[in-house]
């Protein structure tokens, strides 16, 4: 939000003059932001890439070795626990 250093004071983009200046002052702010009237390029499912957006490095798409390790150790427990109630 655009802010006035002689008024002391936030204006809205809305309230602001078109050029981007203070209504009170005329002093030259920021800018208004106001949403652009130019269309935006348009996200479609052939450009975009998921695992780009996941961060996902390399082209290895395995589980990571904790995981694994994680997974191994839980079902040794449950396992253990499972016999247990039989012993
Ligand atoms: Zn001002």
């Amino acid at each position: 939000m655009p802010f006035c250093e002689d008024c002391a004071k936030y204006w809205a983009p809305s309230a602001m003059g078109s050029d981007g200046s203070c209504p009170s002052c005329g002093r030259h702010l920021d800018g208004p932001v106001i949403a652009s009237t130019t269309p935006r390029p348009r996200v479609t499912a052939d450009d975009l890439d998921l695992k780009k957006l996941a961060g996902q490095q390399g082209d290895d798409p395995s589980a990571p070795w904790h995981f694994k390790l994680l997974v191994t150790g839980v079902v040794v427990y449950v396992g253990w626990r499972i016999v247990n109630l039989f012993v």
